[in-house]
């Protein structure tokens, strides 16, 4: 392991920026953001970003192609960018988790190559929950806020930050720093206080047992998914702020001399969503607000090994206007099911 004191971490900062284009989280007055490391810039000490580490592998609006067009003439232009590497520093365990599961839609066949080319650039320092929050349910899925993944892992205890690097890429970042060997002792005396802390938390424990494919037809039907869309807006913050979410619409936009095909964050909270030429299945904010959550808890797992479209970040638990959320869904609807 490596460390530095807290003291000099802007000038380690500054030392990796002289490579890499560096990435962490700032305060701001709408709360912690990422924003790109320039001299005078510190790490923000809130848990998450408002907006999620997810933003660096899928934006939320890229160009895709563009057709120039010329009387009959048209010429396709690819405007992908190869990109160089950068480094992403501060990401909690939850979001390097659902860094994983996107993988899983984006890397499998047929690739996204936009994502994955950013992804192949991304050198992720994880940053260990000091004080995880009462919001904070990532144990539930399997995620541990005191040792989170990531090419590097940090930890911050007594003035001081520890680094252990867990791939290659992230010996690489370490290597020509200006670190000081060490730093175990403090590390694991965090990683104690951190489980410690998680252990006490409210959410940690959620009934997720019964979200099963062999349950699926009875999660669909259950009469208590009217009661809790009641109030659902359908605005889709939940979709946007979620590190997981992943929906998006392909667009044309007339230039006047050609086409900007783009992509953007879409939802399936929305209205149009499943707009279809023929007809749109789901009609009802019932069936839009079932299917995130359906997709969440039980289409995902069922083609993902079991593992749930959730991280536990707590992000739309604070930013729901009307205060629904993952949590009460699955205590709803996990609870009292018989165990299959
Ligand atoms: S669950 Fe909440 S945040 Fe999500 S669409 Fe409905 S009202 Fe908006
Ligand atoms: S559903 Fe909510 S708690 Fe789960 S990952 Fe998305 S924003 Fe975070």
């Amino acid at each position: 392991m490596k460390k530095i004191s807290l003291e000099k971490l802007n000038a380690l900062f500054a030392e990796i920026a002289e490579t890499k284009a560096l990435y962490l989280p700032v305060d701001t007055e709408t709360g912690a953001q990422y924003q790109k490391w320039e001299e005078g810039k510190t790490l923000s000490s809130a848990l998450n970003t408002v907006r999620s580490a997810k933003d660096f592998f899928f934006p939320q609006t890229e160009s895709l192609v563009h057709f120039k067009v010329e009387g009959k003439k048209i010429e396709i232009m690819d405007v992908r960018d190869e990109g160089a590497p950068f480094v992403i520093f501060g990401v909690r365990g939850c979001d390097v988790k659902s860094f994983e599961l996107l993988d899983r839609v984006f890397l499998q066949d047929p690739v996204d190559t936009y994502y994955q080319n950013r992804r192949n650039n991304a050198i992720i320092v994880s940053l260990a929950c000091s004080e995880p929050e009462e919001t904070c349910f990532c144990h539930s899925f399997g995620i541990s806020a005191a040792d989170p993944a990531g090419d590097v892992t940090a930890w911050i205890k007594d003035g001081e930050i520890i680094f252990r690097a867990n791939t290659e890429k992230g010996e690489q970042l370490l290597a020509p720093l200006p670190l000081e060997e060490g730093g175990e002792a403090k590390a694991e005396e965090a990683r104690s206080e951190i489980e410690a802390i998680t252990k006490k938390l409210p959410l940690q424990n959620l009934p997720l047992e019964k979200f099963k494919a062999e349950n699926l037809m009875d999660f669909f039907n259950d009469p208590k998914w009217a009661s809790l869309s009641q109030s659902c807006l359908g605005c889709g913050t939940c979709t946007f702020v979620c590190p997981t979410c992943h929906c998006f619409d392909i667009r044309d936009f007339d230039t006047g001399h050609g086409v900007q095909r783009f992509r953007c964050w879409d939802s399936c909270m929305y209205r149009d969503f499943s707009q279809m030429a023929a007809a749109n299945p789901r009609l009802s904010q019932l069936e839009r607000f079932r299917q995130r959550f359906m997709h969440k808890l039980v289409y995902y797992p069922a083609n993902h090994e079991g593992r749930f479209l959730c991280v536990g970040c707590g992000r739309c638990l604070s930013r729901c206007p009307i205060s629904m959320d993952i949590v009460k869904v699955i205590k709803e609807l996990g609870g009292e099911r018989d165990a299959k």
